[in-house]
């Protein structure tokens, strides 16, 4: 499948293999929007967050917790924002399914 987080799930494409688990991967994102810009995939296919069950609990929890450990790996004591855009309202524009993990600067409400 021609899908960029696909080859760097499969190793295709080299990165810094942040965290990984059987399920997971993280690993820096190239254009970081914060000084902790980290991604968090699941390593099989799924297009969006929109493309996923609800049943589908242990994955969605495993991205989570991945999100949880990397923001203690990284030393995000002051807090860190976890964000998944979602198709093209979202902003979405790999369609894997990612969650940015944003650290170390303040971040306001609304962004900008
Ligand atoms: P989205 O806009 O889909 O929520 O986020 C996609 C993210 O993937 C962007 O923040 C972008 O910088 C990142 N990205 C795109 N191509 C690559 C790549 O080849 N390697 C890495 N590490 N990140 C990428
Ligand atoms: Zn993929």
């Amino acid at each position: 499948m021609d899908c960029l987080f696909c080859k760097i799930a499969a190793g295709t494409i080299p990165v810094t293999r942040l965290y990984e688990t059987d399920e997971v991967l993280a690993f820096p994102d190239i254009n970081p929007q914060a000084p902790v810009h980290t991604l968090i995939i699941p390593k099989a296919h799924y297009a969006s967050l929109a493309h996923t069950s609800p049943t589908e609990t242990a994955l969605l929890g495993s991205l989570l917790g991945a999100a949880v450990e990397v923001a203690k790996q990284q030393g995000l004591v002051n807090g860190y924002r976890v964000v998944i855009n979602t198709g093209q309202d979202g902003g979405q524009t790999v369609e894997h399914l990612h969650l940015h993990l944003l650290g170390q600067r303040h971040m306001g409400w609304p962004p900008g």
